[in-house]
């Protein structure tokens, strides 16, 4: 009988597990039962919210149909949240009352958004981290007559740690453009960017700073609270005219309360190295945002693509009887400011006895051109969906 994997979220991880579980299986011409769970019909490229807040894509250029992938690699797609995970039992049940078996599962849910764990930061600042903040956080700039933006990073790790510098830099250029030159600043509660992405990075980063007068400070220690015109934080206090807030990141209810959070940091998931599964069920695969931070990786897409890689080798070579797994591979990421771009790389290798990946990043490249390969790579992502 076909083993059966169940993959839990169509967004970036689930996507590409599932494709690579149902396509090499097909090529190999070995049975495999593969379906996706997810709790919208839409596929997002949430990097292009960016796009929408800048005025440069509508929301509707940032999703595809996730159906559409039964048609074009041939999985099962199923769109109706999921309720409870039954590990014991090896069973998925959905909010429409389906239960689904496995012998496989594979856990991809992001990471939810904890705006209320702050006083004041649910209500004051635009972002977008959804496509409703982004549609805000455009009528924010476009309507700016101000004089101080401040990027707001309330917690480390956090989505998408390069977002705030690359957002920042494309803020300078949109204002330059309407003869505005607002001051802008980042915050964050330490020194993200070395942490993240090593000192290799965090030259360039300071480089393109400098020249585009941005104020990057890092370091102050703990958010205390959000009002309607100042940050307050330990080490003092910042005004603001427009706040442009990230999410402290949090576990996924499903998660939770399936008991999978992390014991060390239970704003993340248990997972264990260098397969991404579950430390006591080997059967169990968690590769989205949430499985990022304690083996050591960074909160985005890119690493999260590699996991999910590796846990459909994994899961092929258990189901099959063989499947080379392959290592961690190193990671390119594009940034882009405006009319140009950057693009970093990370080396990774594995440690043994931290149970953690280590990385050094540096960067590779710079010009519009690394801008456009940033954003073919999100649209024909979404247009091989369509
Ligand atoms: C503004 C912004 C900019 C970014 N820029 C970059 C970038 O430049 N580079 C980069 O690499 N990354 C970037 N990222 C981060 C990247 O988008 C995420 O890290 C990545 O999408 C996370 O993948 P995931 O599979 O864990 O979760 P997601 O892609 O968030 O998908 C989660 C999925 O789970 C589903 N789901 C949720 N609850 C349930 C449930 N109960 N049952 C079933 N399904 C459920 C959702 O519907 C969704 O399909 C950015 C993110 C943002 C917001």
């Amino acid at each position: 009988m076909a083993k059966k994997v169940v993959v839990v979220g169509g967004g970036t991880g689930g996507l590409v597990a599932a494709r690579m579980l149902a396509t090499e299986s097909r090529r190999l011409g070995r049975d495999l039962e593969v379906t996706l769970v997810t709790a919208s019909e839409r596929h997002y490229m949430p990097p292009l919210w960016s796009e929408v807040a800048l005025g440069t894509a509508s929301v509707d250029e940032t999703w595809a149909p996730i159906k559409n992938a039964e048609r074009v690699y041939g999985f099962k797609v199923l769109v109706d949240p999921v309720k409870g995970l039954d590990l014991d039992g090896r069973r998925v049940t959905t909010e429409n009352g389906k239960t689904l078996e496995y012998d496989f599962l594979v856990l991809s849910l992001g990471t939810a958004y904890g705006w209320s764990d702050y006083p004041g930061l649910d209500k004051y600042g635009f972002h977008n981290y959804s496509p409703e903040g982004a549609l805000e956080l455009k009528d924010a700039l476009f309507t700016f007559k101000g004089k101080r933006i401040v990027f707001l990073v309330p917690e480390l790790p956090f989505r998408c740690g390069i977002y705030p510098l690359e957002m920042a830099l494309n803020l300078r250029a949109y204002f330059e453009s309407r003869g505005q030159e607002p001051e802008i600043a980042i915050l964050y509660p330490g020194n993200a960017v070395r942490m993240a992405l090593g000192e290799g990075l965090e030259r360039f980063f300071l480089r393109r700073f400098k020249r585009h007068n941005i104020r990057y400070e890092p370091g102050f220690e703990k958010l205390v609270e959000v009002t309607e015109d100042r940050i307050v934080t330990q080490k003092g206090e910042y005004p603001y005219d427009l706040l442009v807030k990230s999410p402290p990141s949090r576990l996924p209810k499903l998660l939770a309360d399936a008991g999978l959070a992390h014991p060390a940091d239970p704003r993340f998931s248990v997972v264990s190295g260098p397969r991404f599964q579950h430390p006591d069920r080997p059967e169990v695969y968690l590769i989205g945002e949430h499985a990022m931070p304690p083996v050591g990786l960074l909160t985005a897409g890119v690493p999260i693509h590699n996991a999910a890689v590796i846990a459909a080798a994994s899961i092929l070579h258990d189901a099959f009887g063989g499947y080379m797994i392959p290592s961690y591979a190193p990671t390119l990421c594009f940034g882009h400011s405006f009319e140009s771009g950057f693009m970093g790389n990370c080396e990774y290798w594995w440690i043994p006895e931290e149970g953690k990946w280590g990385h050094a990043c540096y960067t590779v490249a710079t010009g519009p051109t690394v801008r456009m390969m940033k954003d073919s790579f999100y649209r024909g992502w979404l247009d091989a969906l369509r």
